[in-house]
């Protein structure tokens, strides 16, 4: 007892004798929301290591990913996180893509009134998956589809393959910003993000991302220090597709896919980014795939 209190003391004392910038950081709250610096109405909700994007537009909310996927908690907190900042009515629930971890777990969303758009090729994939923990898309488009709603203009784009075949860039023009979901890592490399993915497409709608009207962009996992991605950060993700494919070309071409690639080729120009260590083996193999196998 008078040990654990003395502890408790010169744990106290330390404490005080420390300046403010030398204690540990505060743990980061498993959410929170933010409003995007400069905008009056568009914030971002993030839960753990994903995020969403969400706009108050004076006439109805237009949420995004619920990002529910395992934990229905985060779902609920993203509507009670709107619910301290508005009464409006949520009007429609907007997903990036067909991935589970971004799209899971919108039923409350649903039961509030929502109307759920996504691209079609998201909506016809959960249709043969019939997840039980996702709400198939009411709506759908094609190539592009523009929302109106309040004071706000949200033009939904579909640039082809990349990361999926169904993810779409949310753009606010008025903003110049927009919401684009594991095709644009913010500042790290694409690991996972590359298994299902289609590399010489992405490539394609990396340059039309590029030639949009856009300053910031919203990442679907928050960057380091919660910092929105530019257009660097997309060049950035172009640059490293095109080395790495170029990279895994010449010797799966020469048929050392996929062992001797996975096993020895490093991509050193990439090593000090953050992701590197994790995400390097997916990226060789996913190149593997198109380049040794034609995939
Ligand atoms: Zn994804």
């Amino acid at each position: 007892m008078l040990r654990a209190l003395l502890s408790l003391l010169s744990a106290a004392l330390l404490a005080a004798a420390l300046p403010a910038a030398a204690q540990a950081p505060a743990a980061r709250p498993q959410f929170e929301t933010r409003k995007v610096e400069g905008t009056d109405n568009v914030y971002v909700f993030r839960f753990l290591n994903t995020q969403s994007m969400f706009i108050v537009t004076g006439d109805g909310v237009i949420a995004t990913d619920p990002i529910g996927y395992g934990r229905p908690q985060a779902v609920a907190a993203y509507i009670d996180e709107i619910r301290k900042i508005t009464s409006e009515p949520i009007k429609y629930v907007i997903y990036s893509h067909h991935h589970f971890d971004h799209i899971a777990g919108g039923k409350p969303f649903k039961d509030a009134g929502a109307t759920f758009v996504a691209h079609r090729n998201a909506k016809a994939r959960l249709e043969r998956l019939q997840d039980p923990n996702t709400v198939i898309p009411d709506e759908t488009f094609d190539r592009s589809r523009t929302i109106r709603l309040g004071n706000t203009t949200l033009e939904l784009t579909y640039l082809g393959l990349n990361h999926s075949d169904n993810s779409i860039v949310m753009r606010l023009p008025k903003e110049k910003i927009v919401f684009a979901v594991d095709f644009v890592p913010v500042g790290s490399l694409p690991g996972r993000a590359m298994i299902d993915s289609y590399p010489l497409e992405w490539e394609d709608s990396m340059k039309k991302l590029l030639a949009m009207d856009w300053e910031r962009l919203i990442p679907g996992h928050p960057a380091a220090g919660d910092r929105l991605g530019t257009k660097k950060d997309a060049q950035d993700i172009l640059d490293f597709l095109q080395y790495a494919s170029a990279e895994v070309k010449v010797p799966a071409q020469a048929g050392k896919c996929w062992d001797t690639v996975e096993n020895e080729l490093k991509l050193p120009k990439y090593a000090s980014w953050p992701g590197y260590e994790a995400g390097l083996q997916m990226v060789l193999r996913r190149y593997c795939g198109l380049w040794g196998r034609g995939t």
